[in-house]
């Protein structure tokens, strides 16, 4: 089962059936399919359907419940969106960290949800306890509070980011010397590198230390592949070479 089977959106007390409806398009345009909905004030009604815009059946398959605490009875992870920081001592995260934890956690798998508040009023004091973490989406401090579809839009998009990261493919093909440098193939390098630069006069008096270090980090940043440390060194070889016809021809 995929990762997003065990991710469900929690939407508590909303009061605008267009808002669900919105909030399951923005789920379905992310790959989610799991809505469900705690006591909303007013029944599903045209107004969802239209906004859902063709993500229907995540309304038709919504189960709707009295309270959030049977919402995710079963949940092992349930992370509380709030557009304000509470009094509640729960931990804060980004977004993006946020579906990060969901997605891991979802992959176990465990059962995750993401809880959503009413549109004038969040989510209770009450309702935060029941969360074991809390996520802020860093909005204007002064104008904080996005509208509930837009909020489900932002963590569906990330929990969306979060999972095609962990299904990444390798970018290296192995068949090919694309596997990473090994410590010492680097070693190697930066060794001809050092003798290469004494070689082509490029210190020119100054303690060959510095660029030594500097190309060290540039390299280390580049995660070179096994291949790219053999063009490299063919290319430091022939300007080895050349600086030593011109030594040669100096004579
Ligand atoms: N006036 C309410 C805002 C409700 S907006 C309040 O101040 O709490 C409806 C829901 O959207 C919120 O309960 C929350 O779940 C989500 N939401 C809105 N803005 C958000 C933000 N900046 N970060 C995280 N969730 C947010």
């Amino acid at each position: 089962m995929s990762v997003a089977a065990h991710i469900r959106f929690v939407l508590v007390g909303t009061q605008h059936p267009g808002n669900i409806g919105a909030a399951a398009r923005a789920m379905k345009t992310m790959g989610l399919g799991r809505l469900v909905l705690v006591a909303p004030e007013k029944p599903l009604d045209e107004f969802a359907l239209r906004r859902s815009a063709g993500a229907e059946d995540l309304l038709d398959a919504a189960p709707v419940v009295a309270t959030l605490a049977e919402a995710v009875a079963d949940c092992r992870l349930v992370l509380g969106c709030t557009a304000r920081a509470r009094r509640v001592q729960l931990e804060e995260l980004l977004p993006e960290l946020a579906a990060q934890r969901a997605v891991a956690k979802a992959a176990e798998p465990a059962e995750v949800a993401f809880v959503f508040g009413r549109e004038r009023t969040g989510l209770t004091n009450e309702e935060l306890q029941l969360c074991h973490l809390a996520v802020h989406i860093p909005s204007n401090p002064e104008f904080s509070s996005l509208n509930l579809a837009a909020a489900v839009q932002v963590l569906a998009y990330e929990v969306r980011m979060a999972t095609l990261e962990g299904q990444a493919q390798p970018q290296r093909d192995p068949e090919h010397g694309e596997e990473p440098a090994s410590h010492s193939q680097l070693e190697g390098l930066f060794g001809q590198f050092g003798e290469t630069l004494e070689q082509i006069d490029f210190h020119k008096g100054r303690a060959p230390e510095s660029a030594m270090r500097k190309l060290r980090r540039l390299f280390m940043k580049a995660d070179l592949s096994e291949q790219e440390v053999r063009l490299l060194r063919g290319i430091l070889a022939d300007a080895q070479r050349m600086a030593r016809l011109a030594g040669a021809g100096g004579n």
